[in-house]
Order: structure tokens, then sequence, then C-alpha cells
């Protein structure tokens, strides 16, 4: 998990979304984010950004969770596909259809909506909202 290319892994460090576990919405997170390879094409794991999904390391299986049986590789995969665009996936379809992959994922837990859904702003209350509260 550590070569990635240098200035890929400058730019994923930049990168706010690489601040959050991309299942810690549907997982039990625990420890550091990690980055995992979340696809192996033609043998050989896919340096992209798409493929490369910030993880927790629960849910990587390191530092303290190996052997914990808490990855799902499946799971990881899925967040992956659903970060490319089908035009990135036909690229890379050659042994595996990855836009009919993505398809099966997606019937198993889903769309992928991302880890970084940004809760709205509270109301912006002002006291002309509330004109029945004005004594003038
Ligand atoms: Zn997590």
């Amino acid at each position: 998990m550590n070569n990635i290319p240098q200035r890929l892994r400058r730019q994923l460090a930049a990168d706010p979304e690489y601040k959050i576990c991309a299942l810690k919405d549907y997982h039990e997170c625990g420890g550091r984010i990690t980055y995992e390879h979340a696809l192996i094409v033609a043998g050989k794991q896919l340096q992209t950004r798409y493929a490369i999904v910030p993880v927790c390391a629960r849910g990587h299986e390191v530092d303290g969770f190996q052997d914990a049986h808490t990855m799902d590789k499946d799971m990881n995969r899925w967040v992956a596909l659903n970060r490319a665009t089908d035009t990135e996936l036909r690229a890379i379809s050659r042994a595996i259809p990855y836009i009919r992959e993505r398809a099966r994922l997606n019937s198993i837990y889903g769309p992928y909506r991302g880890p970084c859904a940004v809760p709205p702003p509270p109301p912006n209350i002002t006291p002309s909202l509330f004109p029945l509260y004005s004594f003038a």
C-alpha cells in the first residue's frame, strides 16, 4: 500500500476526501485512514485516484486489525467502481467488464453515496422570519 507514485500520493494527501473513511456510513470504523488499492487490473494494482480508496485501518485489516476479518474487498471494489466514470471503467475493462461488475456490487450494497455527504447548513434564522414576535 506504500507503492503509490509520489506525485499521486501528494495529491491524495492534500485531498479532503482522503481524510475520511470511504465506508464510514457503511461499516464500523476504527483506526487511522489508510489507502487501499481496491482494483487489480492485469495483475497490477491500479494507480489511479478512483481505485485508491481511503479506508480506516479496521476496514483494511491493518495495524491492530490484522486477521480480524473486518475487511470486505468487494465493498472496497464497490467504492472504487462507483468513484470511476463509465469512460474510465471501459478503459480498464479487458478481462473483467467493470461496468457490469459495478452493477453487480450495486445490486448487493445499493448505490454508493460517498463519505462526505455534507449536512445542510442550519436554517438562517432572522427576526424577519418571525413577525409574530415583533412588538414594535
Ligand atoms: Zn471505516
